[in-house]
């Protein structure tokens, strides 16, 4: 999509961002990660033009490939896909935060590697918020046992929450899908030390007004600002 597109794609997201935001009397801000994802390295260059800071990628390669293009500190990289432990030694350098720490041993395998290359890895813990078959990440009932037992892994910053609505035009599901993530980061935050909740990830192009009027201060928003993506 052309730049002018991109732009002013951009603009009627956050306005309505905006909009949600004032609509649920929220002050803090709210970040919106555009997610890139199938999309040449030109189509984050015209995205940074056009005001972007933050970039979400779904899979390790595709966001070496536009962090080699584009520069690591060009823009913030989010990873929101699934990591796989044989990907973490190249992943870690790459983001400066992963949405979709889904497994305690991704967990395990992230400090490690923090640990041996000085680095920290800032994660989101996601949360599989309906007990959808389909989806990785923790039940919203063993969240908090297992983020108490992963805020002991040194090398690893937990600092909020990340989950994927389930697919459906029903947005009471959705939102309850959202209230039920909003109240495991808080409730990990009253019970594990080494946790902050710093952030809740929720809202993709289908639903993120509705993340947003239920606490979310990041969004992912990919096909609202560049348009669909092939099959
Ligand atoms: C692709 C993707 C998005 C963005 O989806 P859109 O519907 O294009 O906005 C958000 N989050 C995750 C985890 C994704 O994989």
């Amino acid at each position: 999509m052309e730049s002018d597109g991109i732009a002013a794609r951009l603009a009627r997201v956050r306005e309505r961002i905006e909009r949600a935001r004032e609509r649920a009397g929220r002050a803090e801000a709210v970040t919106l990660v555009a997610v890139t994802k199938t999309h040449p390295a030109e189509t984050v260059q015209a995205a940074i033009h056009a005001g972007v800071a933050d970039v979400g990628e779904n899979r390790v390669q595709e966001l070496e490939a536009k962090v080699a293009a584009v520069g690591r500190s060009a823009v913030r990289w989010h990873l929101i896909g699934h990591l796989q432990r044989n990907k973490v030694g190249k992943a870690l350098p790459l983001f400066d935060l992963i949405h979709s720490l889904d497994s305690e041993r991704l967990a395990q395998a992230l400090s490690a590697e923090a640990v041996k290359t000085g680095a920290t890895a800032r994660a989101l813990v996601e949360i599989n918020s309906v007990g959808e078959a389909s989806k990785g990440g923790f039940g919203a009932e063993s969240a908090v046992d297992a983020v108490a037992r992963m805020a002991e892994l040194p090398g690893l910053a937990l600092v909020g929450m990340m989950t994927m609505a389930p697919f459906t035009d029903d947005s009471a599901t959705v939102r309850r899908a959202f209230a039920t993530t909003r109240r495991t980061c808080e409730e990990a935050a009253r019970q594990v030390a080494g946790f902050r909740a710093e952030h809740l990830s929720m809202g993709m192009s289908n639903d993120f007004e509705i993340a947003v009027e239920e606490g979310a201060t990041l969004v992912r928003v990919g096909s609202s600002i560049f348009g669909e993506r092939d099959a």
